[in-house]
This record gives C-alpha cells, structure tokens and sequence, in this order.
C-alpha cells in the first residue's frame, strides 16, 4: 500500500490490505468473488411477480451472469413509490435460484429482517442508504452469509472502509465493496460512477471490489461503457439491472437493460475480460492455478 494512504486506513486493519495479506476471495457455491473470474450479478430492482423474475433469472443465466439480482426490500427515494414485495419476493427468488441454480443477493433494510433474508438468500445486499446503519451492518456480521456493501450516496471511500471494518469485527470476513456512483453536481447522469474508487479501493483493501453501472448511470445507453471502464480499471464484477420489459418496470425501468442488451453487453465485454484475465496480477494467477 502507498506511504500516501497509510495513515488515512490503516486505523481499519481488518480490511486494509497490508504487503502480507493475501486477498480475499468471497465463495458463493461455486461463485468465487475476487479470484481470477470477473462476476456479474444481474437481474431486476424489484421482483415483481412470477412471471417477471423467472423470464428474467433464466435470461440473464443464457446471456451469461454468474448471480441473479432481485430487490425485496426496496429503499426508495419517495415514500409513495413501490416498496418491494417482502417475504413473497424472497419466495419467488428462491424458486428462480431452483430453477435456473443462480445464486440469489437481495437487499437487507432492517436488522428485523436479517434473518429472514438469510433464510433466502445467498448473498446480504446492503444498500447505499443503509451504509451507515451500525445496528443491521452489526446483525449481517453475524448472519452467516456473504455481505454485498454499497458506498453511500455521499460517503467517502473511508467511510465505506469504515462500515466493512464493522461487518468484518462483527464476525463476517466475507465482504465484498461495491462502487454504484456517488453524489456530485452533475445531473445528466444520475450518480457519478468514482472510476478511481475502484483503483483506490484495490491499493487499500483486499477486499473484493465491484461495480454497479446501473446506479451509477441512471440511464441504459451508459451501462455498456461504465462497465467496460470498470473491467479496465481493476474491478472484480459487476452488478447490472435487467428487466424483460424496462418500460413497464416498477423500479428503476430507464436504467434496465432488457435481456437482448444485457446480453449484447457481455458479448461486447467479452474482449476486455479476457485482457483482464492475461494481464492478472501474480497473486490471482497462482490461485488460478490452485484449482
Ligand atoms: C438497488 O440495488 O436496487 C439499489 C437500491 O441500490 P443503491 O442502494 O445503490 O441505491
Ligand atoms: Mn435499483
């Protein structure tokens, strides 16, 4: 790690990466985050019905996805916008991950439903808005199950180191960062994706890193792009919304791809992780190797 950095992370030693730790690799059934393959979750904001998530989960496993993505719970801007379906969702995502063997990352809101969404789910998503939340990132430490951290709107990347230090003190070592865009004066997009997070964030933790075009984007056009500059600068994966029909989406519809273009994304993608997989650091090689 840089001499630059030492004094600003270091305060956070179970995430900070030092010259005799190896990195940490998330294993989700055969999925393993932060190893030499580049991950991509996918799937809708929401789960909506039936119908939509299973046409959705078995779109995005042909188009390529390693996880399948469905929001439960859903934390939304406006209070009179959909909330989520709740234990229902958790229901049905189960049934996706039968049909489709997807491993499942939903969002956890409160620490109430931590263990209900264990029951369910593969992975714990805490969302951008929750980031802080000490009390639900203490009761994910303890639930078991992988935690998925998104930075908040508007912290910085100490302060996301500092929410992964308390998941990781509260027993759960398996945290993986995401980057989603964060807060700026620009509003053509709907977030700022902080390209240089990604390479900060690998510098000073050994925690696996990915990124959310979606969120960070706002808008479909971008998701291909952002997602290629994330392969570039070092990211582990990705988190991409998907929905067989953006227009009719509950949530998040302008940012959905539908399956053809999630699909034309990881054929455009495909070049890029395969640079990414030649140029691998040393360490990532020797655990390729491993296998
Ligand atoms: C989501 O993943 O649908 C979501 C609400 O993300 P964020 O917490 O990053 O806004
Ligand atoms: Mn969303």
């Amino acid at each position: 790690m840089s001499s630059h950095w030492n004094g600003t992370f270091s305060c956070f030693d179970r995430v900070v990466r030092t010259d005799s730790c190896v990195r940490t690799i998330v294993e989700i059934g055969d999925v393993r985050i932060g190893g030499p393959e580049f991950v991509v979750m996918a799937g809708p904001c929401s789960v909506e019905n039936e119908r939509q998530i299973m046409e959705t989960a078995e779109a995005v496993q042909k188009g390529g996805a390693h996880m399948l993505r469905g929001g439960a719970y859903k934390p939304r801007s406006s209070p009179y916008a959909f909330q989520g379906l709740g234990l229902d969702a958790l229901k049905l995502l189960k049934k996706a991950r039968e049909r489709t063997g997807l491993a499942i990352v939903t969002e956890v809101m409160s620490e109430l439903d931590v263990d209900v969404v264990a029951e369910y789910a593969d992975m714990m998503q805490i969302g951008a808005r929750s980031m802080e939340n000490y009390s639900l990132l203490e009761a994910v430490g303890r639930c078991g199950r992988p935690v998925l951290l998104k930075r908040g709107l508007t912290s910085k990347i100490e302060e996301l180191l500092r929410s992964a230090q308390v998941v990781v003190e509260s027993g759960n070592p398996d945290v993986v960062l995401c980057e989603r865009g964060i807060r700026t004066f620009e509003t053509a997009t709907r977030n700022t994706f902080d390209v240089a997070a990604v390479a900060v964030l690998n510098a000073v933790t050994h925690l696996p890193v990915i990124v959310d075009p979606s969120h960070a984007a706002g808008i479909r056009e971008l998701i291909s792009p952002l997602s290629r500059a994330a392969v570039a600068v070092g990211a582990d994966g990705l988190l991409v919304e998907v929905h067989p029909c953006p227009e009719k989406a509950l949530s998040d519809g302008n940012q959905s791809l539908t399956p053809y273009q999630f699909k034309a994304m990881m054929r455009e993608l495909s070049p890029y992780i395969e640079l990414r997989q030649k140029s691998l650091q040393p360490e990532l090689v020797a655990v390729a190797g491993d296998d």
